[in-house]
């Protein structure tokens, strides 16, 4: 177990800055959220009735008046889903019915991962670039990184929203050593020469990086993005182990804001750093029944925003499952902490008992050094419900490709741990067919 120091610093961080970057906000109650959140949605839900024909649509169609309804009565205001917005686009391209702004004032475009085929596209104000900003400069300060860190980033200035990272780590002060993604060869560069004392990557790269060290690699924190792992115990504590670093997260959404999470040196999951910008709420992944955000609450998060200009959404099913760790810390930060359990369309259902490939991943990473840590789920058709043996395949080093007792022990672990029965098929590194850079949990066949 890596030590950490009290006081939300990470372990040797001897600086004086206040740790927490927006005090007034990241420590307020409750109920100061409240009124800050309802204070700026009082303008957003007027700018969403003027200016998009978008919105107007929806809250006519729901029953919602001209009248102002307030965030606390948000249960009254329609979801908006991903597919929606892509129809929102097909109608009226380049920026859609939900572009709230003249197009002049369009400053920056990101062409997100569509969900199928063409790339989805994300417009920008300068206001709303600011706003990403403030909210990603509180969620990295919370990991740890100050302005004395010197940071190797491997999440490139585009297509995709974790690039504006790169404007978080110049508001906050800190060195930035940019590399693109799956440059494994200058990451490595970087880090043996010193460059750099702080890690931005993909979990599945820092789990990659920790497989090849010959104890070379310098680097004492590591911040994980862009999928789970980083939370994952048997994915952290190897990463930390092997490179000697400590592992922290972040998380964001394309749609609302890149970086809304951030994870502080306790390591007891991502505080919610967007108070005042975006609001949150948490619903039953299946009847979409409001849930109460206190620890030990698993359900789908649900995202408003509060001062976007060009393209708002409200109420916005992010399909993301995440597990309430708690509502205060020893950091002194009182948003939220949570964890993602998986995303909602990687969950399958075995006898009524809902599983997330995440849990799968904990219980693979016991077989080190006999498997890298990679495992994903086969799935055959669009079902939820899937009868067991569940099919999985497991990502070996070469010297184990056959190797049948291994297979053994998997399927056992899988049944006892997550009871229910597998059949593994030990895949190597070469033939798993995915960079190291990104591994997608479930695969259609
Ligand atoms: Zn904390």
């Amino acid at each position: 177990m890596i030590s950490k120091q009290a006081g939300g610093r990470l372990r040797g961080d001897v600086c004086e800055r206040d740790p927490i970057w927006d005090r007034e906000v990241e420590t307020e109650s409750y109920e100061q959220a409240l009124a800050r959140g309802e204070a700026a949605w009082e303008k957003q839900f007027r700018h969403l009735l003027d200016d998009s024909p978008f919105y107007a649509g929806k809250f006519r169609e729901a029953g919602v008046g001209s009248a102002h309804v307030r965030l606390r009565d948000s249960a009254r205001l329609p979801f908006t889903t991903k597919e929606e917005q892509k129809q929102a686009i097909d109608e009226r391209p380049p920026f859609g019915t939900n572009l709230c702004v003249s197009e002049d004032r369009v400053k920056r475009v990101y062409q997100t991962r569509g969900t199928t085929g063409a790339p989805s596209v994300l417009a920008l104000t300068h206001a709303d670039m600011e706003m990403w900003t403030a909210i990603g400069t509180r969620s990295y300060f919370a990991t740890g990184i100050h302005d004395h860190s010197s940071v190797l980033t491997t999440f490139g200035a585009g297509p995709f929203v974790a690039g504006h990272t790169h404007f978080v780590l110049s508001r906050i002060g800190s060195r930035s050593v940019p590399v693109a993604p799956g440059d494994t060869e200058r990451v490595i560069f970087g880090l043996k020469a010193g460059l750099a004392d702080t890690l931005l990557c993909t979990p599945s790269f820092a789990q990659y990086l920790s497989n090849r060290d010959d104890g070379g690699l310098s680097v004492a924190h590591i911040v994980t993005g862009g999928e789970p792992g980083g939370g994952i115990p048997a994915v952290r504590d190897h990463i930390q182990e092997e490179l000697g670093a400590t592992v922290t997260e972040v998380m964001g959404i394309g749609d609302i804001a890149p970086s809304l999470f951030g994870e502080c040196p306790h390591q007891q999951g991502m505080h919610f750093c967007g108070s005042g910008h975006v609001w949150v709420e948490l619903i039953d992944p299946d009847t979409r029944e409001p849930m109460e955000i206190e620890t030990g609450a698993v359900g789908e998060l649900v995202y408003t925003a509060l001062t976007r200009e060009a393209m708002p959404v409200v109420r916005f099913v992010g399909g993301d499952i995440a597990r309430i760790e708690g509502t205060t810390c020893e950091c002194g930060r009182t948003s939220f902490r949570q964890r993602v359990l998986g995303r909602r369309d990687d969950m399958f259902i075995v006898r009524g008992v809902n599983v997330y490939p995440t849990a799968i991943l904990a219980v693979v990473g016991d077989f080190r050094p006999r498997v890298t840590g990679r495992a994903r789920v086969i799935r055959k058709g669009g079902e939820t419900s899937i009868e067991p043996p569940i099919p999985v395949e497991v990502e070996v080093t070469e010297k184990h490709e056959s190797d049948p007792e291994l297979v053994v022990q998997i399927e056992n672990a899988i049944h006892s741990r997550l009871m229910f029965r597998s059949k593994v098929e030990l895949v190597v590194e070469s033939d798993f067919g995915e960079a190291g850079y990104k591994t997608r949990l479930t695969v259609r066949k």
